[in-house]
């Protein structure tokens, strides 16, 4: 197989596969597996080890295990259903006999050879006081696929089995002679890395324990590999670069004395810590954490303020078209005539002759979304970008728009805190500013976790607040058709309230399907009072400033993380009135009821976003895409760290060598880097 066939062959669509067809290749797609490379790629959540057989009188209740026996009498069913029927079978093995029981469908007759020895595979339960076998699967002795082996098990969606998902696996590495390795031999030497190809084979069937460890380590040193590779990538060159320097940051006190409100000690820190980076000629390369409404955005006008008072251009970009509206009013409201400054977004009308100023110099800011990192988008002379809430965005994004200026300083600004330790390795050479503290006069929201018996109670409560004048939120979890009823999906809970529970107040329902600029028209007239109740799935997470909005109700409250539902509440309480958070949850159990226990009594961010990792691991705190990165699909940034660090200086090494990755024997890395760039957030920057 040449290298052309090889890529072509791991571009494959997975209907092409031995066994799938179009109709369970949108089965296939519902697990983000579309080719051969996700196929292979596709790495068994768990294993059983199915080697040991058991003896009959030895198999204990409870417990999986394989066993190996004759059968001793003619198969019985019963019909339960017209489709359904209990097949049992008294088996013989020598020290035992035992009866092994499963459901089959009558219209396919179960052939059996009396006379063979089979494996058996299931788990034995004590009905009536007997000890019953409940089938798993069966089959001949002589013959063993999925038994007496390790077996893997795959992350299943609905119509998708266990045993289609293995085979199907099986059948597209078959059509792969070698994959290539993205290491020379020199290299898996020195790290002790197994092939490629051994790794990925050994992953979906494995020899021994130990062998399945190495392999394992080799995919996850691989991963980070990559994943640092593409940060590195981004950053190359950035080190020796110059960037102008501010010489008067004498305005940022000038700016302060304009505020209606004193700094926080926090803010006047991070600020200073800011003018640090302005005054240097190394780009200055900041991340700024703090909690929801510890007033991030006053610290980026401040230092956009002394850039523009210096005849410097800055960027100021956001996730949400309905954010950059809300920074832009804001900054312009802040800055008066002192700074000119534009709002950019994909709605914004007549935009090249906005391009033509701006790469003129007629703005000393651009607030938008991403429409200012596009490519028709130049500055006159770029010296601060500024990306707020950063983790909805791609780390490419971030560089793009950093881009736009030979050498800039960059500033991202986040309330979702990451250890520092991990921010370390994962930016490098970031610098971290923390904003801990609130303005003063805030008040705490009240929190309450109640479970249905409540919600008359919880809407009367909602009802009284908007007679008051106020506003609510009312937020339900995202729902995929094929689950379960219990949970309230936000269209269902829309039409609900508007035309049951809510009929004489203005109603509306936001959702990520909708366009950008519907979603837009239903926030700002939120925004404006036009609506009383909003109801939405997560979309209105971030940074969102509603200061009329009084009450947060979450529904299904226990599907959220921590950290999520900080933000969310983070939504209400933004203005002079009392405010509050209502969590439904009808969940029991000790760590849901843990975590939501964190959620009323604690407001500090920071210590619910570490109670949240100390509940539920790493895994799920960055498997929801809360840190703009490329998801890891068996690397853990956690346990894995040493690994990652031995990555780190592999990589280091290799740019070294080739800054841009264009050498023959580091092609495949920078195709690697290029598809994992292209998957993640479809921006290409390789051009
Ligand atoms: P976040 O950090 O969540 O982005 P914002 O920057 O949106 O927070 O600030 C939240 C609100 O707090 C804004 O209305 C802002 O004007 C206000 N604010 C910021 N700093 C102070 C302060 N020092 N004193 C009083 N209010 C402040
Ligand atoms: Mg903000």
């Amino acid at each position: 197989m040449d290298f052309k066939n090889y890529i072509n062959t791991l571009n494959t669509e997975v209907a092409y596969v031995k066994g799938v067809g179009e109709k369970r290749k949108i089965m296939l797609n519902k697990l983000s597996l579309y080719n051969i490379w996700d196929l292979a790629y596709n790495f068994p959540k768990d294993y059983e080890d199915r080697r040991l057989i058991f003896k009959i009188c030895d198999i204990k209740e409870g417990e999986k295990c394989c066993f190996k026996a004759s059968p001793l009498n003619k198969l019985m069913q019963k019909r339960i259903k017209s489709n359904i029927a209990l097949c049992s079978l008294l088996v013989n093995d020598g020290t035992g006999v035992i009866f092994v029981k499963w459901f089959a469908n009558p219209k396919y007759p179960v052939k059996i050879d009396y006379g063979e020895e089979y494996v058996f595979y299931g788990k034995a339960e004590r009905n009536f006081g007997r000890l019953e076998f409940e089938l798993i699967l069966m089959e001949k002795a002589d013959n063993t696929k999925s038994t007496l082996k390790i077996a893997p098990v795959y992350h299943l969606t609905k119509g998708i089995t266990q045993k289609f998902l293995s085979d199907t696996i099986e059948n597209a590495l078959a059509k792969i002679d070698v994959f290539r390795d993205i290491f020379d031999d020199e290299t898996r030497e020195r790290y002790f890395l197994p092939s490629l190809d051994y790794s990925i084979r050994q992953m979906h069937s494995p020899t021994d324990m130990q062998e399945l460890k190495k392999a394992k380590n080799r995919l996850i040193f691989e991963e980070l590999f990559i994943l640092q590779m593409s940060l590195l990538y981004l950053r190359r060159n950035r080190e020796e670069k110059v960037c102008p320097v501010i010489d008067d940051i004498s305005y940022k006190d000038e700016f302060e004395s304009k505020l209606p409100f004193a700094l926080t000690d926090a803010q006047k820190r991070t600020i200073d810590e800011v003018m640090f980076d302005l005054k240097k000629k190394k780009p200055g390369n900041r991340l700024v954490q703090g909690d929801v409404g510890s007033g991030k955005t006053v610290i980026a006008a401040s230092a956009i303020y002394v850039c523009a008072k210096n005849n410097y251009q800055s960027a100021f970009m956001a996730p949400t078209e309905i954010l950059a509206n809300q920074h832009y009013e804001n900054l312009k409201h802040m800055f008066g005539d002192e700074v000119k400054i534009c709002l950019l977004t994909s709605a914004t009308k007549g935009k090249n002759k906005l391009y033509e100023k701006i790469e003129n110099g007629e703005f000393d800011v651009v607030i938008g979304t991403h429409a200012i990192i596009r490519d028709n988008v130049k500055f006159k002379n770029l010296i601060l970008a500024v990306t707020d809430e950063q983790h909805r965005f791609g780390v490419n994004q971030r560089a793009k728009l950093s881009s736009k200026a030979d050498a800039c300083n960059v500033l991202v600004m986040s309330a979702t805190p990451i250890p520092r330790t991990l921010a370390l390795i994962l930016y490098g050479d970031l610098d971290i500013s923390i904003v801990n503290a609130m303005p003063k006069g805030r008040q705490k929201i009240d929190t309450f976790c109640v479970n249905d018996s409540y919600r008359q109670r919880a809407y009367s409560f909602v009802e009284k607040e908007i007679a008051s004048g106020r506003q609510a939120y009312i937020v339900c979890p995202l729902v995929e058709d094929s689950e379960s009823l219990d949970v309230m999906s936000s269209e269902k809970m829309f039409e609900n309230l508007k035309n049951r529970v809510f009929p004489n107040r203005k109603v509306a329902l936001l959702h990520g399907k909708m366009k950008a600029n519907q979603k837009d028209e239903i926030m700002q007239s939120f925004k404006n009072g036009d609506v009383d109740i909003l109801v939405s799935t997560t979309v209105i997470e971030v940074g969102v400033d509603v200061p009329n909005a009084t009450v947060m109700v979450i529904e299904n409250a226990e599907r959220f993380g921590l950290s999520q539902l900080h933000q969310l509440r983070g939504r209400v309480g933004r203005g002079d009135y009392k405010s509050y958070c209502i969590l439904f949850c009808n969940v029991k159990g000790d760590e849901t009821r843990q975590r939501m226990d964190i959620m009323t009594k604690s407001s500090d961010g920071f210590e619910i976003a570490k109670k949240d990792l100390e509940l539920r691991g790493f895994g799920e705190f960055f498997g929801t895409k809360q840190h703009g990165l490329p998801e890891l699909k068996i690397a853990n940034l956690f346990t894995d760290i040493e690994i990652l660090k031995d990555a780190q200086g592999l990589c280091m090494e290799i740019l070294k060598d080739d800054p841009n990755l264009k050498k023959e024997k580091n092609r495949l890395i920078y195709m690697r880097i290029k598809a994992l760039f292209e998957k993640f957030d479809g921006n290409d920057i390789f051009n």
